[in-house]
This record gives C-alpha cells, structure tokens and sequence, in this order.
C-alpha cells in the first residue's frame, strides 16, 4: 500500500500533484511519500508486538536525514554501516542507544566514533576486527558492547549480488565457530558481548531461509548459555522483500515474519533488533523522469527519459523490474505501444524496462518509476557528469526538497588541476 496515486486524473504523492513537483524543481527527482513511510513503519512495528523490540532502519537503503529523522519520531532506532551513517542517524535525532553499526570493514577511526557516540551495539563480523575494537575501547577506556554477527550458512534464494548468508560471503562469523569466538570475545577486555546477530540478504522473496537461520541462531543461544555466556539480544537483520511488481506469487508481508520470529525466539527472554530496510522505504518512493525523445528503432521503440543509471542504477545492476507508469491517468480507450524505457548514458545497461506496454507517448511527458524509494537515490552517481539527482518529501498537500540538486558546477568545483598543467 502506498499513497501514490491518481486524483482527477494526475498522479499524486499523497495530495500533491506530481507534475507540479516537476515544474518546481525540475526533472528527475525522486520523492518520498510522509504517510507510506509512516504506515510501513507502523504495520511492521505492529507485527512484533509483544515481543522486546527495537527497530532500527536500515539507513543504507534511504539514508536521507529527512527520511530517517520522520521515523525517528516514531520511534525507529538506526541500522548504520558506515562513519558516514553515524552521523547522518544522529544528526537525524536518532538516539544514540537505539543505533547499531553493522558492517564488514568498519575501520578503528569509524570504531572510536561509535564508541564515542554511546550507540548501543557494534555487530563484530571477524576476529580482526573484534581485537581492533577491544584495542580501540582499552584506548578510549571505555567497554564496547557487541553483537557477534553469525553467518548462518543458508541460501536466502535472492539475488546473487545481495546475498549475505552463504558460507562463502564475506559477512559475519561462520556459525560453527561462532561459539568458541563469542567466548573470546567474553574475555577479552573493553569487550562486552551481549548477543548475536545475523543478515542474511535483501529481498527475500519467501520466509523459509529465515527458518533455518533462526534454528541455527537459536541452538547458539542454547549452547552458548549451557556454557555461563550471557546472551540478552538478538539482531535479526533485515531482508523481507516487497513487491515491485513481477511476482507471481504474493510475497509474505511483515505479519508473516512476525510470526515466525515470535513462534522462534519468544521464549528465550532476549530483547530483539530488526534492521529494515527495504520494506519500510521501496514503496515509499518513486523517481519522476521526463522522456526527452520518443526514438522509433528497427525493431523496437524506445522511450529516452532524463533519468539514467546514475540516478537508480537497480536495474543495471541487479536487473530489477520497476513499475513505470504515466503521470497523467490513461483513459480508456487510449493507445498503448511497446517501449524500452532507456537512459541518456553511453551504456546499453542504461535500461529501465525491455519491451513494456505503456500508454503512447510523447517527448516532454512525465513518467513515475515505482518502487524506487530502498537503494535508489543512496547509490545514485554522477557517472557521465550528470548532476547529483535531488530528493522530496511530501507530508499531505506540502512537500519540500530535502535534498537538492548537486548541479554540475558543483562537481566541477572540487577538481583543481595540478601546478604542470595549469
Ligand atoms: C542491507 C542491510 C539491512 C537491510 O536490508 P533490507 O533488505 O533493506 O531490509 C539490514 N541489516 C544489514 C546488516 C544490512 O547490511
């Protein structure tokens, strides 16, 4: 459910119409809906009740300051993998004890920030990186508090470049050595470790993955506590999938997975952390693009928008479907032609759908990709020195740019040339 549809005949974010968003700040843009946000948050805060919950966004999927500062005042902790995310979840007004910093490669200096900061836990994902954080907490003379993230070994059957819990992926600790470094960890000073964590991909199209991984995560728990080691928390990740629009099947929803976390870990007294992402911001957000020519191929017609790969590189990347639809309703009766919807950039991967029906259209028209809200403008790039595309909030009947364009001479401004060439 979303809140972007059509009224009189116009597609709307909420009760803005999105036509006038374009005049105002041109195209393209991405946009953000207050109330779907709001509600994705609410249905899955709602499907854990009961239980001891903190849940923490994932800032990577939407890490606009605006985005995670409206469900901060719902409540919402942050899931941060970078300095960088630290910092964007606190100036947010997130509080410090309700973020957790996950990630692969966190450095000492990105360590001592988070420790600094008081965040409530660092997920420790190897050896090296659980002895850099035992000596940067002995140098701050504080204790770190951890959650050993354990790598589960179960195949989340989801794209292969956003699979995280196989054996052979870099994340986390291999579950059968999870234990014996846990007890390390115990022991060793400026450590503290309270729980385990886990994440096993993104766009989990079905919840079985979650039931072995939640079996594996649970024996731990059982074995780690028949041995003295205290466990209080568990971090369950993210990856619940959304639909964009291709599946066949309904995809479970959070009210599913609640289920299973609950039928799973209810009686182990632990307090819980969730990490969405996608599921709380796809929905939320939409890119609006303009067709700048309507080009009639040998074999096919292709619809060349301004909006390009550099701007939402998912289907480039993982060959993701988005709902494209026209901002002004189609009436019935109204010609449809076949189109591939493609980008200005020089790459035949700047393609954001193959041979999909759409309304006839025509150059200055605007269309809306759907579903763009997770991983769209936090990878976008300036890749072809095309400017930084600006982000929108809308909260009922008001909007604002709450990021804006970086136009080209902003880009061109941090080059300097070197003395032998000026
Ligand atoms: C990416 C990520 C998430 C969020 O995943 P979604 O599929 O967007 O819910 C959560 N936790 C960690 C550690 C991640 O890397």
């Amino acid at each position: 459910m979303d809140h972007f549809q059509y009224q009189g005949g116009r597609l709307c974010a909420e009760d803005v119409a999105l036509a006038d968003i374009a005049d105002d700040v041109g195209t393209p843009f991405y946009v953000y809906s207050t109330a779907t946000l709001e509600r994705h948050y609410n249905v899955f805060a709602e499907a854990l009740s009961g239980l001891d919950a903190t849940i923490c966004f994932s800032v990577k999927s939407n890490s606009n300051i605006a985005v995670i500062r409206t469900l901060a005042n719902l409540g919402a902790g942050a899931d941060v993998v970078s300095g960088g995310e630290l910092k964007r979840a606190l100036m947010a007004g997130v509080a410090p004890e309700k973020i957790v910093f996950s990630g692969v490669g966190k450095t000492a200096l990105e360590l001592a920030d988070a420790l600094r900061a008081g965040v409530m836990q660092i997920n420790i994902e190897s050896e090296p990186e659980l002895e850099a954080l035992s000596r940067v907490a002995m140098e701050l003379g504080v204790e770190a508090t951890i959650g050993l993230r354990v790598n589960p070994d179960v195949d989340a059957r989801t794209h292969a470049k956003i699979t995280t819990g196989r054996g052979e992926n870099k994340f986390g600790i291999e579950w059968t050595r999870a234990h014996e470094v846990y007890a390390r960890a115990a022991a060793m000073p400026g450590i503290n470790p309270v729980g385990l964590a886990m994440h096993i991909g993104s766009q989990l199209g079905e919840l079985s993955p979650f039931d072995d991984a939640f079996m594996r995560i649970k024996d731990l728990v059982a074995t780690l506590r028949a041995d003295g080691l205290a466990v209080e928390s568990l971090d369950l990740g993210g990856g619940l999938g959304i639909p964009y629009g291709d599946q066949a099947e309904p995809l479970p929803g959070p009210a599913q997975y609640g289920e299973k976390v609950k039928a799973a870990f209810s009686d182990l007294g632990c307090r819980m952390i969730f990490e969405p992402g996608r599921v709380i911001a796809g929905n939320a957000g939409i890119l609006v693009t303009r067709v700048i020519y309507v080009k009639e191929g040998a074999t096919r017609n292709f619809l060349i928008v301004d909006a390009a790969m550099n701007d939402l590189t998912r289907p480039s990347l993982y060959d993701a479907y988005h709902d494209i639809v026209a901002i002004s309703e189609p009436a019935a009766g109204d010609k449809s032609d076949t189109y591939d919807v493609v980008g200005p950039i020089c790459e035949t991967g700047d393609t954001f759908c193959r041979e999909r029906s759409l309304p006839r259209q025509a150059a200055g028209n605007l269309l809306a990709v759907r579903t763009a809200g997770a991983y769209g403008a936090v990878m976008a790039s300036t890749y072809n020195t095309r400017a930084l595309v600006p982000e929108v909030l809308v909260r009922g009947g008001d909007y604002a740019v709450v990021r804006r364009r970086l136009e080209v001479e902003d880009l061109l401004d941090i080059e300097q040339q070197p003395s032998w060439l000026k």
